[in-house]
């Protein structure tokens, strides 16, 4: 890939007011379909890739966390937090922002929220998951847990796996509600449930996207039918789950990067050395994804670095075209490298003068 600078010391910066004009422009759909092409693209050059469990500073009421890779050419990072208990006083769970470098010359060449960002890279790899695990015919999604992430993962599900109608059930009615009426005009039958019970009824996919620091249970072994594939988003920290554990018993497990998984996914309630399939060998042709109707196949999803670089990729790319940003004065620039200080003598020398 190639990173442009415009001018060696400045660097684009997408605002949440840019990055929404940019989506907006885009369209939604479209725009998480081609994160999903581009996670597709890096997933199946998986090897290359510099990977670690991202690090993460926990705290009782969450955790903020960084999550950098590199395919050699470019490095990317995310900051990014989870703190559930904040929307009680009108603040995201999830909020983020990121960095896409040169690693040629360890130069800035993004910098960009990742708030809105986030939700569209993780709408867009649960629901590239879905196309390789999910039942071919599955029309209905149930989705369990109806806050800031969930249109853009109903959106991603209707443009890449083919869903034509959403069940929703959240703890606090208002955010169905708000849910369903954000999707009216979308084209899809959005039907809202008294329990998650209600709402699992004749699903084929199941998301859950809720947000509690505790080891919760979304769903129970009784709710889950065969054939069914579960897209579990909301456990993604140590000791903050959604599933019974003997669901994830009976199902065919499929994880991004085993070694972050294993501390904050579902599978934190199993033995470590559970068996898992790391989701880019299904996706290169090494492993297989679904392989019978009655299988209930488990996308234990955390989120990792490598589909934050791809939708930084790819809208590094966009920018090209969709000139969405402002340029921040971001790195200093003397005529002279080595000559920091006399640039700071100049700047002041010009300060008096004027
Ligand atoms: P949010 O706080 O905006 O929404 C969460 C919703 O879950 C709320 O409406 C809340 O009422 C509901 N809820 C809580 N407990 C529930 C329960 N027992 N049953 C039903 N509903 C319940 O959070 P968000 O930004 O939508 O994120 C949802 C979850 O997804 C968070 O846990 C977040 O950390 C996680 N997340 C994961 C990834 C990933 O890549 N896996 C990416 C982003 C966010």
């Amino acid at each position: 890939m190639t990173l442009t600078r415009k001018t060696t010391n400045l660097v684009p910066f997408v605002s949440v007011d840019n990055m929404m004009k940019l989506v907006n422009q885009v369209g939604a759909e479209p725009f998480m379909m081609a994160i999903a092409d581009h996670i597709e693209e890096d997933f199946r050059r998986w090897p290359i890739f510099d990977k670690r469990a991202r690090i993460a500073s926990h705290s009782s009421d969450g955790a903020i966390e960084l999550m950098p890779t590199s395919d050699g050419v470019a490095y990317s990072f995310k900051y990014v937090n989870g703190h559930p208990k904040n929307t009680k006083s009108g603040l995201q769970t999830v909020t983020a922002f990121g960095v896409l470098s040169d690693v040629d010359t360890g130069y800035p060449a993004l910098i960009t929220e990742m708030t809105i960002l986030t939700a569209l890279r993780t709408g867009a790899m649960s629901a590239l998951a879905a196309k390789y695990l999910a039942p071919k015919s599955a029309s209905v999604m149930a989705i369990i847990g109806n806050g800031a992430q969930s249109e853009f993962q109903v959106l991603a599900f209707r443009a890449i796996a083919g869903i034509d109608t959403v069940r929703l059930f959240d703890i606090d009615p208002e955010a169905s509600r708000r849910c369903a009426a954000n999707l009216a005009g979308a084209g899809l039958n959005a039907v809202i449930c008294k329990t998650s019970q209600d709402a699992v009824e004749g699903a084929h996919i199941i998301t859950t996207a809720t947000a509690d620091k505790q080891y919760a249970t979304i769903l129970t072994d009784n709710m889950i039918g065969e054939g069914v594939h579960i897209n579990a988003v909301g456990g993604d920290c140590p000791g903050k789950t959604e599933l019974h554990r003997d669901i994830l018993l009976r199902s065919d497990i499929f994880v991004e990067f085993p070694p972050q998984t294993r501390i904050e996914g579902e599978i934190q309630q199993l033995a470590p050395d559970h068996p898992v399939t790391e989701l880019w060998r299904v996706m290169n042709g090494e492993k297989p994804g679904r392989t019978s109707s009655s299988q209930i196949t488990l996308f234990d999803s955390v989120g990792f670095a490598i589909e934050d670089f791809s939708a930084l990729r790819y809208l590094s790319k966009l920018l090209e075209t969709e000139p969405f940003y402002e340029n921040l004065d971001m790195l200093a620039d003397p005529d002279e490298p080595r000559d920091l200080f006399g640039m700071l003598l100049r700047a002041k020398g010009s300060a008096n003068a004027a």
